[in-house]
């Protein structure tokens, strides 16, 4: 938990969230800001600032988010025919919030290169 950490503090429920998912170590809320008909962040409750900051001993954290992921893509028709997950890692990246997270987005279809 980092105290100013706006994804900790959702996570914590000290921030409310429209949950989506939650179990011990991951949470999924709706991006107050969505990009797509779905748009959903997926985080682990453990604060990790970005994809750079991982080590080994997280594969767990980082692989049960896409098996969460999945699960999640499954609860909404929109996905039936696919999704996209990305993380946007970095300022280079996009990142804004510095809690790693994953968005899950669907409903419409995805253009490729992203912008
Ligand atoms: P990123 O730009 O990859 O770091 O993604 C951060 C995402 O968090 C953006 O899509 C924001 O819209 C979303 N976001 C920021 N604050 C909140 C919040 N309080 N509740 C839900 N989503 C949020
Ligand atoms: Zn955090």
């Amino acid at each position: 938990m980092s105290e100013n950490c706006i994804f900790c503090n959702i996570a914590s429920k000290r921030i409310p969230s429209h949950k989506v998912y939650e179990d011990e170590g991951t949470f999924a809320f709706k991006d107050i800001s969505p990009k797509a008909p779905i748009h959903i962040i997926i985080i682990p409750k453990k604060h990790i600032v970005c994809l750079s900051d991982v080590s080994y001993g997280e594969e767990q954290i980082l692989g049960h988010i896409q098996i969460v992921a999945s699960k999640i893509s499954k609860q909404f028709k929109e996905m039936k025919n696919g999704f996209r997950l990305i993380n946007n890692c970095g300022v280079d990246g996009g990142q804004t919030v510095f809690h790693i997270h994953y968005h899950l987005l669907g409903g419409r279809v995805f253009g490729w290169p992203p912008g």
